[in-house]
C-alpha cells in the first residue's frame, strides 16, 4: 500500500507506540497525590515541556485536549469574545463559530486578503477574536498569520491560529508570530489519535469549555489522557527535529507535480502560485469526479483523499475550493495528495502510474 494521506492522519513515528504502551498500564490518576498519581503527573508534565518547546511557548500555557477539534472549540468559546472572525477556508471546527458574515474571503490561490480586517474589527475589536489557520489542510496554502496577528492586535482583538498542518513543516513560533492561542493535533505529526493541545501565549486567560474537575489549571475538566499525552510528547520532539529534513519531502512533491503535469494533460494544481507547505498538493483532473479517483486509486493500492475527508469520509463540495472561487467542475475533480517523511520516490511513482492509468481510462 502507498499511503499519501498524511494530512488526514500520519503514521505513528518511532517511539510513539512504545510510549503509549508503556503508560497504558499505569494506574495513577495525575491528580492524585500518592506515588502512582505522581508518576502519571510526571509523564504529563514532561510532555507539556515537549509540546511547549515545539511552538515556542511556556509549558504552563499548554492545555491538553482530545485533539484540535476540541482545541479550536476551547479557543473560540473560552476566549469570551463576542465576535468571532475567521477566514473562509478554516477547518469546520473553527468555521462553525462564526456567522457567514464574519468570514474573511480568500483570493483564487486561497490566500486571505488582510486588508479586510480593519473594517471587520472597526469599533468592536476589543470584543473580537480572529482565527486564521497557518496552513490549509486541503491545499497546503500558507497564510500570513504573523501579519494577521499584528493587525488583529492593532484593533485590540485576540488572535487564534489553527497550526495543525503547519507544525513540523514550516517555522511556527507562537512568541515570534505574536499569536495568542494555537491549536495542535498529535495524530497529524505522527502521534496517537484523540489527543491535542491548545497553547496560549503568556498572559492569555481562557475559560474552560468542558467543565469538571480543575484539571489543566482549571482550563479543561477531565482526567488527562496519559498514554495519548505520552505519545504526543514523542511526536512533538520528532516534529521539531523533522523540520530540518522537510526539504526532501518538498523535493518529492515538486517531482510529483512536474511529472503529473507531464503525464496527465489538463491537470490543475490548486494554490500553485503561492507558498504552500512542503507535503501537500491539491490536484484536479477535470472531467473525473474526485470520488471516482479516490476509489480507483484505492483499488490500485494508493490512499489519497478527496477534499478534506476529515469527517466520516464524506465527499461533498469543498468549502475551501468554493471560497477560492474554483469553478465547480474543477473543484469536483480535485484530490489531495499529502506526503510525509516516510514517503519514498517509489510511492510517488506508483501514485503517478495509477493516476495516469485512470486518466487514460476516463479520456
Ligand atoms: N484543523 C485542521 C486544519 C485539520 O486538518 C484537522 C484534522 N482534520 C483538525 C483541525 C481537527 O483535528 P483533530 O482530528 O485532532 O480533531
Amino acid at each position: 500500500m502507498v499511503y499519501l494521506d498524511f494530512n488526514a492522519s500520519a503514521p505513528m513515528v518511532e517511539g510513539v507506540e512504545e510510549a503509549v504502551a508503556g503508560t497504558l498500564g499505569m494506574v495513577g490518576n495525575p491528580s492524585s497525590v500518592h506515588g502512582e498519581g505522581r508518576a502519571a503527573r510526571k509523564i504529563v508534565e514532561e510532555a507539556r515541556d515537549d509540546v511547549a518547546a515545539l511552538v515556542g511557548a511556556k509549558p504552563e500555557n499548554v492545555i491538553f485536549t482530545s485533539g484540535a477539534t476540541e482545541a479550536n472549540n476551547l479557543a473560540l468559546l473560552g476566549a469570551g469574545r463576542k465576535h468571532v472572525i475567521v477566514s473562509a477556508t478554516e477547518h469546520v471546527s473553527v468555521l462553525a463559530h462564526a456567522p457567514a458574515a464574519n468570514h474573511l474571503s480568500v483570493d483564487g490561490d486561497g490566500v486571505i486578503d488582510l486588508d479586510q480586517l480593519p473594517e471587520f474589527l472597526k469599533r468592536r475589536g476589543r470584543n473580537s477574536i480572529v482565527s486564521i489557520m497557518a496552513a490549509n489542510n486541503e491545499t497546503g496554502v500558507i497564510q500570513p498569520v504573523g501579519v494577521a496577528a499584528r493587525r488583529a492586535h492593532e484593533s485590540n482583538a485576540l488572535f487564534h491560529c489553527d497550526a495543525v498542518q503547519a507544525v513540523g513543516r514550516i517555522p511556527f513560533d507562537l512568541t515570534r508570530l505574536d499569536i495568542d492561542m494555537a491549536s495542535l493535533s498529535a495524530h497529524k505529526i505522527g502521534g496517537p489519535k484523540g489527543v491535542g493541545a491548545l497553547v496560549l501565549a503568556d498572559g492569555i486567560e481562557i475559560a474552560p469549555a468542558i467543565l469538571g474537575g480543575g484539571q489543566e489549571r482549571r482550563r479543561r475538566g477531565g482526567t488527562e489522557n496519559v498514554p495519548g499525552i505520552a505519545g504526543f510528547a514523542v511526536a512533538a520532539r520528532t516534529a521539531a527535529a523533522a523540520r530540518l529534513s522537510i526539504g526532501r519531502v518538498a523535493n518529492l512533491l515538486g517531482i510529483l507535480e512536474r511529472r503529473a503535469e507531464a503525464v496527465v494533460p489538463g491537470v490543475v494544481i490548486l494554490g500553485e502560485a503561492v507558498p504552500r507547505i512542503a507535503n501537500t498538493t491539491c490536484l484536479a483532473l477535470p472531467g473525473v469526479d474526485a470520488e471516482t479517483q479516490v476509489m480507483a486509486l484505492d483499488l490500485a493500492g494508493v490512499s489519497v483523499s478527496a477534499g478534506s475527508a476529515c469527517s466520516s469520509g464524506k465527499v461533498g463540495e469543498s468549502h475551501v475550493l468554493k471560497a477560492m472561487g474554483i469553478e465547480e467542475s474543477i473543484a469536483r475533480s480535485a484530490i489531495r495528495v499529502s506526503l510525509g517523511h516516510e514517503t519514498s520516490m517509489d510511492d510517488v511513482t506508483q501514485f503517478l502510474e495509477a493516476w495516469q492509468a485512470l486518466a487514460k481510462r476516463a479520456a
